[in-house]
């Protein structure tokens, strides 16, 4: 094995790190290096002195980005900032909003029917409900004939009863109810499932076999499963966890955050590989030590989903180690054509994370889930723990179902999200419920391409088109290139434009962060630093979906004009330093 790390949680660092993981900021793992194995006492203290001075060299780099967002604002030629380091997206869907606000507006027709006086309403019958949403609705007006085709869509293609799904919409978009069942609302499973299917699964049929928990967004749902794995036992002090790298960030401090001396392996990815995994760092998987895979596929900062052989591989390695878990954020997922996830290639041992936040541009919203098969890894893996564990474990759930060794793991996830105790009132509100059938329908009424989905693919690619252009740099064609961010190699674009010498010179003379400040505060652009992801030297990340068109062109003429100017000193210092110069 090529590396692997022994990771710690440092008590005091807790929280900040937790703050700074939810400010989707790149930071790098704060793991002190070691040899595998699990710590003795002294081995133990000096890993433990060696994470933290780790750790505050990361805080430290943590601090200098948002050092470049200032400096930007400030920049010297008074440019106007141009931050290419965000992955927010700076487009919205409208077409999901505006049928949130106007079937709340008819919902609230409905509340007044029952009974109206002064601010004060009841709730909404469902007797005759289909009867009123018909009269209510006017074919003409594109919001309305977009609710219109929405419910038909409900009732004729998923088998939907029309009241039903009325009054289910109806009372959740209000929201004078708890979550019931409290994991997700009984239709939103049907029309999230039906979504997923469609986008993350290629051909694979698993839409009516799958559990989904919406929850906080994917960020939150990350953050429950591992909660859930420790809590269950399903990972263990000294097991080892493997993370795909490069990866976002805040996702290498959870394990060493949440839990206790995990050991994390690298499974890295290259540029050079398209950033696939290659075969010798698949073979890591096999390992039985290693109880959990994690990955971002379309990855997060590399952009690039999974190759199709590479899922077959996949499957291959799960053969040799059949307990595996496999965590895998499909974020972006929807940025590659054909895109498949490897939940549909591996759907016993997978659990599938997705959210909304980056197609449709909803990140305030909070909206996400957790998506597992009825038939997983994790329910045997339950069943087969030591009677310690489980007795454990039964006394745990046992104040919320009468069957605690039955209770299902995608449940437990749902009950430990609210410390088990609280889980009758658990589930994502009510509201957010409707919104994402809303934001899943616009895309299922459509037979064949959804408009809303290729535009955004469309967009991303333009940008990224202009900024390839503008740096003179090979556009990367390749087909599982999702286009939301790129990661530039400075150092190759350097040599490639100005020759080796200076390469060596700049390498010498400019640390990254040097050249990132110097970027931010000459030119007014805010990049990434790569290695914050465990991407290579040299390396940024550069986000393709919060600036428009003109800006990436403008970003690769400020980024060589400030390579110029460092090119003038670089030929100043050499001449000088040539024998008989002036
Ligand atoms: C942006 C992003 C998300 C989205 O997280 P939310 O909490 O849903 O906003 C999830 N995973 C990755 C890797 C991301 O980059």
């Amino acid at each position: 094995m090529k590396k692997q790390k022994k990771v710690f949680s440092l008590k005091k660092a807790i929280c900040f790190l937790l703050v700074l993981s939810f400010m989707l900021l790149p930071l790098s793992a704060f793991a002190g290096e070691t040899n595998a194995g699990s710590g003795t006492g002294t081995e133990k203290n000096d890993l433990q002195k060696a994470a933290e001075e780790e750790l505050q060299k990361e805080l430290g780099a943590f601090e200098i980005t948002a050092e470049q967002r200032k400096l930007a604002k400030q920049n010297e030629k008074g440019y106007p900032p141009l931050d290419a380091g965000r992955g927010n997206p700076n487009w919205i869907n409208t077409q999901a909003r505006y049928a949130f606000a106007r079937f709340m507006e008819y919902a609230l027709g409905e509340c007044e029917a029952t009974f109206q006086q002064e601010n004060m309403a009841g709730a909404a019958k469902k007797e005759g409900i289909s009867a009123r949403f018909d009269a209510a609705m006017d074919p003409d007006s594109p919001v309305d004939a977009f609710l219109i085709n929405a419910v038909n869509y409900c009732v004729e293609k998923l088998g939907m009863d029309k009241d039903d799904l009325l009054k289910e919409l109806a009372d959740a978009i209000i929201g004078d109810y708890y979550p019931e069942p409290s994991r997700c609302l009984v239709n939103t499973e049907i029309i999230l499932n039906t979504f997923l299917q469609s986008v993350l699964y290629g051909d694979a049929n698993l839409a009516s076999t799958t559990k989904v928990f919406p929850t906080e967004g994917g960020t939150a749902a990350i953050d429950y499963i591992f909660d859930s794995l420790e809590h269950n036992r399903l990972l263990k002090p000294g097991d080892g966890i493997a993370i795909a790298t490069p990866i976002f960030t805040p996702y290498l401090q959870i394990p060493s955050v949440k839990s206790y001396n995990l050991v994390s392996v690298d499974v890295s990815t290259s540029m050079e590989n398209d950033w696939d995994i290659e075969d010798s760092e698949l073979k890591k998987l096999e390992d039985p030590s290693v109880k959990a895979f994690f990955l971002v596929n379309p990855s997060n900062p590399a952009s690039h989903a999974l190759s199709d052989e590479t899922l077959d591989k996949l499957k291959e390695v799960v053969e040799k180690n059949p307990d595996l878990i496999i965590i895998t954020d499909d974020v972006y997922g929807t940025f590659v054509d054909g895109f498949r996830s490897v939940y549909s290639i591996l759907p016993h041992n997978t659990v599938l994370v997705y959210s909304f936040s980056k197609l449709y541009g909803v990140t305030g919203w909070r909206i996400g889930l957790i998506a597992m098969n009825e038939d997983n890894i994790m329910d045997e893996l339950l069943a087969k723990l030591s009677e310690e564990d489980k007795q454990f474990l039964y006394s745990e759930y046992s104040i919320v179902t009468e069957n605690p060794e039955e209770f299902p793991f995608v449940e437990r996830v749902t009950a430990d999200s609210r410390s088990i105790g609280l889980y009758h009132t658990s589930g994502l509100s009510t509201p957010s419920q409707v919104f994402m059938d809303f934001l899943a329908l616009t895309h299922l009424i459509y037979e064949s391409e959804d408009p809303y989905l290729e535009l955004a693919n469309d967009i991303v690619n333009e940008r990224y088109e202009a900024l390839m252009e503008g740096l003179e740099l090979q556009a990367d064609d390749c087909e599982n290139n999702s286009h939301y961010y790129t990661v530039v190699d400075i150092y190759a674009l350097i040599a490639a434009k100005y020759g080796q010498d200076f390469l060596d010179w700049f390498k010498e003379n400019k640390t990254e962060i040097d050249f990132l400040n110097d970027l931010a505060g000459k030119e007014g652009v805010v990049f990434m630093y790569g290695p914050g992801f465990e991407a290579p030297d040299g390396t940024v990340r550069i986000s393709l979906a919060n600036l428009n068109k003109e800006d990436y062109k403008e970003i690769a003429r400020r980024l060589y004009e400030l390579l110029d100017q460092y090119y003038e000193v670089f030929e100043e210092e050499t001449e000088t330093a040539l024998p008989g110069a002036a």
